[in-house]
């Protein structure tokens, strides 16, 4: 939810909730800059922390629709995903890379919004799931290549660190 607050000092709008700035009267707000260059003091307000998967998301979305905001439409059908299908901000980040950059879908198809996402928010997961398990795979063949191959010489076998396992993760 944007706080649109009016500077005290220059008159423009700007949203408390997105830029830091000076509470210098009960319901009065100035940018920082312009409340120091006009003696006024107050408390400072830092917006509020919004989840860091869900700004990566919402950038993506920009770049990929080539716009500096995030579209009343999708909003809603991330509030729905993440609150209806229980999908996570960074699945819904990498279900559409996936669908725009590995699949290599047009934009067009978007049609000025996320509804792909429900449908090929599995068929996502899976690729990437795979994708880890090559990764898993490439490694263990790195470990073999140190294997000494040479036998008529004694060589202590260089020691393997155990490997911690580590579990795949579709929401980090
Ligand atoms: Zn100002």
């Amino acid at each position: 939810m944007a706080h649109v607050v009016k500077c005290k000092v220059c008159g423009q709008q700007f949203d408390r909730d997105k830029i830091p700035c000076i509470a210098v009267s009960a319901k009065r707000y100035a940018h920082i800059k312009c409340a120091t260059e006009a003696g006024l003091s107050g408390q400072k307000i830092e917006p509020p922390e919004k989840d860091k998967d869900l700004i990566a998301l919402e950038d993506y979305i920009m770049k990929l629709f080539n716009e500096d905001y995030i579209n009343a439409r999708i909003k809603k059908q991330i509030k729905e995903y993440k609150e209806e299908y229980n999908f996570s901000y960074s699945g819904i980040l990498k279900t559409l890379i996936y669908f725009f950059e590995i699949r290599g879908n047009s934009i067009d198809k978007a049609n000025g919004g996320i509804g792909i996402v429900p449908y090929i928010y599995k068929e996502a997961n899976q690729y990437y799931y795979n994708l880890y398990l090559a990764k898993i795979a490439n490694e263990q063949k790195d470990i073999s290549v140190y294997k000494p191959k040479v036998k008529y010489i004694e060589i202590a076998p260089p020691k393997v660190e155990k490997r911690k396992i580590r579990l795949f993760n579709f929401d980090e």
